[in-house]
Order: C-alpha cells, then sequence, then structure tokens
C-alpha cells in the first residue's frame, strides 16, 4: 500500500463521525463508532461495577454495521460482541487468531457465570466465532471499503493497535498498549502515520510512572518471600489473561535461580486454559520464549512447581504449609479467588499482592484504600492478611503514551479515552503539547466530526 493517506483531501460533507459509545471517561465497555462511508465499530466491551454496564448501542445500530475490529481479548473490549449477533449483526470481527482463541474462553467463562440476567446466549458467541476474520500483524486487509491494518500492542497476547483508513482519513486506535518488552511479548510498536488517534489512558496522570520491570520484579518477590518466610500464603488475584502469565513466568523464573523460597504455585480459574492458548499460540510471543519452548527441557510452561487444586473445596491448597496461588479475578469482581480470601483472609501470616489496574466500585480497590471487612456473596468478612501492591501492568505510563502520541506522523485531532478521575485529561493536555494537535477527552454518547 504505497498511496499516502495525506493525499487524499476530503471533500465537504465527507465527513467522519466517532461517536463515543463506552470508555469515555471511564475504564470498561470500550467502544466506538466510526461512521463515513461504512460503519465500523471499535471494540465492544462490558464495564464490571456492581453490575454490569453495557456500551450505549442500540439494536438498530448493531444491525447496521458493515465491520467491527477487536483490538485484544480483555473482557473490557470484547465482553459485549456476541450481543451484537444477538441484535440481528451479521458482518464480520477482524481480530488476531490468539484474540480469537482467548476471546473464546472468556465468553464462555462470562456466561457461566451469569446467573439471573445475560444479554446474550451461547448461540451468539458461537455465532460471532463463525464470524471471525483473522488478521495478521503488519498486513492490510483490504475487503472493506477502508484498509485496516494490525500491529502489535504489546498488552496482552494477540493485541493490536489498529490503523483504519477511510473517506480519505486515517484513523490509529491504540488499544490498550504496553510499549516496554515484557517478559514473554515485544513492545508495541510505534511511528505510525494518521492524522487521528484514540488513544487509552489508564495510566495516563502525570504522576503515573511506571517504575523498571528489574525494580517491579524485585518488590513483587520481596512480598513473595517476606509472607513464605512466615510460613504462609500468597495470594496473587489477577486476570486470566496477560498479568496471570506474565506473573506465573516472573516466580518461576525466580523459583530456578533460587532468589525466591521453594513452595508450591496454585494455578486456579481460567490460568491454567489460558496458559495452553499462550503456548499454542507462541510465534506470537517473544523469540527467546519460542527458543525455550523448543529446547524443551526448559520449557517455561512446563514446571514442577506449577500445580492445580485437587479438589472443588480446595482442601490440598488450605493445607500447604506455605504455597503462591494465582487465581481470577483480577479485582476480585468474582471467581475462586473469593473462595480464597474468605479462608486465608483473616491470618495476618498470608497476603493478598494485588498486580494490575483496580477500577473504581471493585473490591481490588476498596482493599488498595484501606477497607477492613469486604462483602463476599452474601456474608461480611473482616479483612486481616496484609494487602500489597506490586508495581506490574501492562499499560504505558504518562510519558510512554505521550511518546506514542508525538511517535505519529501527521497527526491532528486526539480522542484520549479509557482513563478514570482525571486522567484522560491531563494525558490530553500534555499531548496537545507535545504534538500541537487537538486533543479532546470525549463524554460518553458525544459524536465528534473528523
Ligand atoms: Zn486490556
Ligand atoms: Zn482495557
Amino acid at each position: 500500500m504505497t498511496q499516502a493517506f495525506c493525499e487524499a483531501v476530503p471533500h465537504k460533507g465527507e465527513l467522519l463521525n466517532i461517536k463515543f459509545l463506552g470508555a469515555a471517561g471511564e475504564v470498561g465497555r470500550s467502544c466506538f463508532l466510526i461512521e463515513g462511508s461504512e460503519r465500523i465499530l471499535l471494540d465492544c466491551g462490558v464495564k464490571f461495577k456492581e453490575r454490569e454496564e453495557f456500551p450505549l448501542l442500540d439494536n438498530k445500530t448493531a444491525r447496521k454495521l458493515d465491520r467491527v475490529i477487536l483490538s485484544h481479548a480483555h473482557m473490557d473490549h470484547s465482553g459485549f460482541l456476541p450481543a451484537l449477533y444477538a441484535a440481528g449483526y451479521e458482518g464480520k470481527v477482524y481480530l488476531t487468531k490468539p484474540t480469537r482463541d482467548l476471546t473464546q474462553l472468556l465468553l464462555a467463562d462470562y456466561l457461566r457465570l451469569q446467573k439471573d440476567f445475560s444479554p446474550y446466549s451461547q448461540d451468539d458467541i458461537d455465532k460471532l466465532l463463525t464470524h471471525t476474520e483473522i488478521m495478521e500483524y503488519n498486513e492490510w486487509s483490504e475487503r472493506g471499503k477502508g484498509p485496516i491494518r494490525f500491529q502489535e500492542a504489546g498488552h496482552i497476547l494477540g493485541s493490536a493497535i489498529t490503523e483504519l483508513k477511510m473517506d480519505g482519513r486515517k484513523i490509529i486506535y491504540s488499544g490498550d498498549i504496553n510499549l516496554r518488552s515484557s517478559r514473554l511479548l515485544d513492545g508495541a510498536k510505534t511511528g505510525f502515520e494518521g492524522d487521528t488517534l484514540i488513544i487509552e489512558s489508564t495510566y495516563g496522570a502525570k504522576a503515573d510512572r511506571h517504575v523498571a520491570a528489574k525494580d517491579a520484579d524485585k518488590i513483587f518477590i520481596d512480598l513473595v518471600n517476606g509472607t513464605l518466610q512466615k510460613e504462609g500464603k500468597v495470594i496473587v488475584p489477577t486476570f486470566a489473561i496477560g498479568r496471570g502469565q506474565e506473573i506465573l513466568f516472573t516466580l518461576e523464573s525466580y523459583l530456578r535461580s533460587g532468589v525466591m523460597e521453594k513452595c508450591p504455585i496454585y494455578l486456579d480459574g481460567m490460568i491454567k486454559k489460558a496458559l495452553r492458548i499462550y503456548r499454542h499460540n507462541a510465534i506470537y510471543l517473544k523469540k527467546e520464549i519460542q527458543r525455550r519452548i523448543l529446547t524443551s527441557d526448559d520449557d517455561p510452561f512446563k514446571s514442577e512447581y506449577y500445580l492445580i487444586p485437587k479438589s472443588k473445596d480446595r482442601r490440598d491448597v488450605f493445607a500447604q504449609r506455605k504455597a503462591v496461588i494465582l487465581s481470577t479475578s483480577g479485582m476480585l469482581n468474582g471467581g475462586p479467588v473469593l473462595s480464597y480470601l474468605e479462608h486465608l483472609g483473616q491470618s495476618r501470616k498470608n497476603s493478598l499482592i494485588l498486580v494490575g489496574y483496580q477500577a473504581e466500585g471493585t473490591r481490588g480497590r476498596a482493599l488498595l484504600e484501606g477497607a477492613k471487612q469486604l462483602q463476599l456473596r452474601d456474608k461480611r468478612i473482616d479483612i486481616e492478611l496484609k494487602v500489597a501492591q506490586a508495581p506490574f501492568t501492562a499499560h504505558s505510563d504518562h510519558r510512554e503514551l505521550v511518546h506514542f502520541a508525538k511517535s505519529i506522523n501527521g497527526l491532528k485531532k486526539v480522542f484520549v479515552v479509557h482513563g478514570e478521575g482525571g486522567k484522560s485529561e491531563e494525558l490530553a493536555k500534555a499531548i496537545e503539547k507535545a504534538t500541537g494537535a487537538e486533543a479532546i477527552v470525549p463524554s460518553l454518547g458525544e459524536t465528534h466530526e473528523i
């Protein structure tokens, strides 16, 4: 594709609209509608609070969509997709192969956990899975009127930055990005060309500055060792996908080198299944990991320390003198981690190490803010165990996000999304200053012309 996007001057009446149907001033339910000669939806997720919240998308709009693009498998980007098919959408969803595999796993689990109300059925999930268009990184898809291309986003396996050309404009959608290379993935690509950017701002505040990976590892392993030395158990609530695998590999590496106290590492919830998908999609991981899998005696996916609970009541885990337990969900919304909290939460010997972003309104955030009691299902429990946070993240910090925007050639307009509590505003200001482009923090439901 040699045609430069900036050669095409948009005519009057050819304005494109972007509608912000979710993730505006919040983290969750990412969903953006691009309306020009085609109607393209970028992501369609759910927001987890006490009750789920969905994108502001009606059935009629869903039916009229031409294409849908999914940046990555996390539920705040993918969780509402099957509802499009329930509403009568018949088109495709463009995604990478790992994103398809991981989304299938997450959606099935989400549906299983729905008791009273579900916005869609298994049939709708099946319909979605038969309507996927697999994209490779760095290859243009010319199927619709507007060509699209994915580039590596460094956030989780299969995550993508989207480049979209339509009606003489070129939009870059960051999805969730991590510019740094992690244990498993290379960092996000930078240096795009485009006039419009939609960028996440999870850690967009000026004060959001990530520590170096080595220092984050040290803080985490020190916390783990501190508890193990007291013969306590460490609970690490994590997203099934992304952080879970990175943390597991961090633990494995420090166990092997002898820096970490020897103890079993239990995997509970979907982490184990997700791990299998990671291994099946190893060609999307860093070269170094691929090499270790090939020389199989050093395969980081297979370690004698990894265990899964033998029984439903997890008696074998509780019987261990010391252990590290990796369990979903990451923000303590649900999942087996709640059973661990119930059983281990009252002892000061144990600890809970939070490792990812804790959104407003979640139990994870409440604990970080010092809550000493938690409502778990139908009971209220006291929390005595040590609560700490390890500075791991799969998102870029303020400086890196500004750098990402600055590296884009031809940028005119920036929309800052996927951030809460003024973080988007702080990032918008910094991007405006660094790039000279107009940076806007859209409100929920707003439409902007580009
Ligand atoms: Zn994500
Ligand atoms: Zn997200």
